[in-house]
């Protein structure tokens, strides 16, 4: 996403953009829910031509629940979106001729006006490279040597329920709300997000459940051993779950959770989950070469801002090249405001952390698993 942001702010820019994505094939909308903030909107918006309260379910409240189930509530209104409505807005926004999946960048080479990204056997030239390639970066070191990312010592258990396989019941508690469980070193959160790529059809949506839990490396390494026992070292992507892992999640669940969250859990098919990390780099820019979005800064996802950081890389570069005549001090403007910003998130989401119990970083276990 991150990578996408930058190719269509700069495509707005009539710049010549090509995006080369390792993986291949459009990726299945998991449906995975972000809150929406400003920068995403206005992206939205403004470069995509898309109305985001059309792909974005709205709450009008938060919702905090005690351990015995009874909760309050007070008034906030937000709206959250999906990681596949976003994706599916940036990618019919650009010109399919520059996208080109399938294609891994093994290799860049800094020339003194340029880079030379090698993709394949092919090697090509460009005036500016954005290293766009996530918390597990592996070109990030061109830039950022020493910036990986650590573990935090907690993981995320995720899930996503069709909104039609919700007992009305069930769905009638969470309808219009963002709640919260905070209980003792762990934190469990949920709302409706959109349904496939975007349908915000009431029915047709999804709840969408994140539940913080402390794990040792050695529990992570066994959340993330899928039912085969390949090792996915930094998440476990869904359908994947050990059948005893989603067996101890179901107990856990009880034993931790107010009844009606247990129950999400428990009409969850397909769980998933991922490791939480910090990852900070100290520069963002070497030469012609930028990194942005997870790539740079890795933060908790309690600052529900990794989506919206990497927006925020793509419009303050799209700014800094229309404002700043020479292209070399252009990058070191926007260096400077992505540097100090990301610096700031990283801080505040260890803050949340800390403050919810769940913990400091491990610097000894690296994210260099792949995520
Ligand atoms: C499927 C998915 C679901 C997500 N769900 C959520 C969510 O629910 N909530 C949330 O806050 N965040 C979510 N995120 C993360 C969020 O999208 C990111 O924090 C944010 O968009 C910035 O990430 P990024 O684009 O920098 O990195 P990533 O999203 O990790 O993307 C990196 C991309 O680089 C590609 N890549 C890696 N190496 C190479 C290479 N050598 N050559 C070419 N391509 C390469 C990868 O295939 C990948 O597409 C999700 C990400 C994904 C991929």
């Amino acid at each position: 996403m991150g990578g996408l942001f930058q190719a269509v702010a700069l495509a707005e820019l009539g710049l010549d953009v090509t995006v080369w994505e390792r993986s291949a094939g459009r990726p299945d909308d998991r449906g995975a829910g972000i809150v929406l903030q400003p920068s995403v909107a206005w992206f939205l918006s403004m470069f995509c031509g898309v109305d985001p309260d059309r792909i974005s379910v709205p709450v009008t409240h938060r919702q905090f629940f005690g351990r015995d189930g009874r909760s309050h509530h007070t008034l906030m209104g937000q709206r959250m979106i999906s990681w596949g409505a976003i994706y599916a807005s940036l990618r019919d926004r650009l010109d399919p001729a520059r996208y080109h999946d399938g294609h891994q960048v093994t290799a860049l080479a800094p020339r003194p006006d340029g880079v030379d990204v090698q993709v394949g056997d092919a090697v090509r030239p460009v005036d500016l490279a954005i290293i766009a390639d996530g918390s597990a970066s592996r070109h990030r070191r061109l830039v950022a040597p020493g910036g990986a990312p650590h573990y935090a010592g907690y993981v995320a258990y995720r899930g996503v329920i069709d909104e039609a396989e919700l007992p009305e019941e069930l769905s009638e508690v969470f309808r219009d709300r963002f709640s919260f469980y905070d209980g003792d070193r762990t934190q469990f959160l949920c709302y409706f997000i959109p349904g496939d790529f975007g349908t915000t059809t009431p029915g047709k949506r999804r709840m969408n459940w994140v539940w913080y839990v402390r794990a040792d490396g050695a529990d992570l390494d066994r959340i993330t051993t899928d039912r085969d026992g390949t090792a996915h070292g930094l998440s476990l992507p869904p359908g994947l779950i050990a059948p005893q892992v989603h067996t101890e999640l179901l107990d856990r669940a009880g034993a931790l959770l107010p009844d009606l969250l247990r129950e999400l859990v428990e009409h969850t098919r397909e769980p998933f989950a991922q490791a939480i990390l910090d990852g900070r780099v100290s520069r963002m820019r070497s030469g012609r070469t930028l990194l942005t979005g997870d790539a740079a800064f890795v933060v908790r996802p309690h600052t529900a801002a990794s989506a919206e950081k990497a927006a925020a890389d793509a419009i303050t570069l799209f700014t800094a090249l229309q404002q700043v005549p020479s292209l070399d001090g252009a990058l070191r403007a926007w260096e400077k405001d992505r540097l100090a910003e990301g610096t700031a998130l990283y801080r505040h989401g260890i803050g949340l952390g800390h403050r919810l119990g769940l913990g400091g970083s491990e610097p000894a276990r690296a994210a260099a698993a792949g995520s």
